[in-house]
């Protein structure tokens, strides 16, 4: 199945995101949100990002304006109707997720392929919410979608072969590179990095070794671009602390207990950047 038309529920940091990218691969797009001040707001960050492309000369100006021409910011779900395929960002929350897909259900038609783009909640709780067990899929762009390569395509254990096939192509089609991965607390990015940032928050806890120099290990012992430390600052260690969490529940591992020192900071309101203190000082 070729996707002609699509409709992304949530005009946020990774609704907008995928917008942009859907609409750069020649797609039609209609980008619904709840109040018409985020609908703008997402509009106005895809223009920007688009214009930065044109300005360094990446982007031809008409190619800009007709990858905008592509997409349609609505408050109203009814505008993607027809769409072959929704991508749903809005709130990592299950329950609000499932009002959704049901109001949807009597919206798309019964082709309507539905995708997630969770972070952390079960693809198969979510597909088993819906009419369409079989045509729902997990589709986990990372942040910034526009920039990052990697999809992770969730298989529930009802998703089809057909429904896994038609939504690997579309990331190819976007230019992304997209892995199969069937349906597991934490997928297979969190399951990777979230363990390493505990750990890491363990070496720090346990005083072996230094914030900047637990990093400085990873950096030049491991090559990662970026230590641990530092990725949990950007990443938000709220964040960190609730996928620990998840992974716990979900497997009943020791192996993910959270660090009391995670825990800890997440109570002083150190969440990382976002909040100006994490495990480094952001406030100057
Ligand atoms: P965000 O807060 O930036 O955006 C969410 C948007 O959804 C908001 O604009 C909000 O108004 C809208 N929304 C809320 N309820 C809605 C509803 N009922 N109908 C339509 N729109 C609604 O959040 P985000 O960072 O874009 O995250 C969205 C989803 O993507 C979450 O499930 C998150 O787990 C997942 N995700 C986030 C990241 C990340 O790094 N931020 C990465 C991968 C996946």
């Amino acid at each position: 199945m070729e996707f002609e038309k699509i409709l992304v529920v949530g005009a946020g940091q990774m609704g907008s995101g995928i917008a942009q990218v859907a609409a750069q691969a020649g797609i039609e797009v209609v980008m619904q949100d709840i109040d018409q001040k985020f609908v703008d707001r997402g509009l106005q960050v895809i223009t920007k990002n688009l214009q930065r492309n044109v300005d360094k000369g990446k982007m031809a100006a008409d190619e800009m304006a007709a990858v905008l021409g592509r997409i349609q910011g609505t408050t109203d779900l009814q505008d993607g109707a027809d769409a072959q395929l929704v991508i749903e960002a809005i709130v990592e929350n299950l329950d609000v997720k499932l009002q959704v897909f049901s109001k949807l259900e009597e919206i798309c038609g019964p082709d309507t392929i539905f995708a997630s783009n969770t972070s952390s909640l079960p693809i198969t709780e979510l597909a088993a919410g819906t009419k369409r067990p079989d045509k729902f899929i997990g589709m986990h762009f990372f942040n910034p979608p526009q920039v990052m390569q990697l999809i992770e395509v969730i298989r529930a254990i009802q998703t089809s072969p057909e429904t896994f096939q038609a939504v690997e192509a579309l990331a190819k089609r976007m230019g992304k590179t997209p892995v199969a991965v069937n349906d597991c607390p934490g997928f297979v990015v969190n399951r990777l990095v979230v363990p390493l940032i505990n750990e890491a928050a363990f070496l720090l806890y346990e005083g072996i070794a230094s914030a900047e120099d637990i990093d400085t290990c990873a950096k030049l012992g491991l090559n990662h671009p970026m230590g641990p430390l530092t990725l949990a600052d950007f990443i938000g260690l709220d964040t960190i602390v609730y996928v620990l969490d998840v992974l716990y529940q979900g497997y009943g591992d020791p192996k993910y207990r959270c660090c009391p020192l995670l825990r800890k900071m997440v109570k002083a309101g150190y969440t990382g950047r976002k909040s100006g203190r994490g495990f480094y000082d952001y406030s100057k």
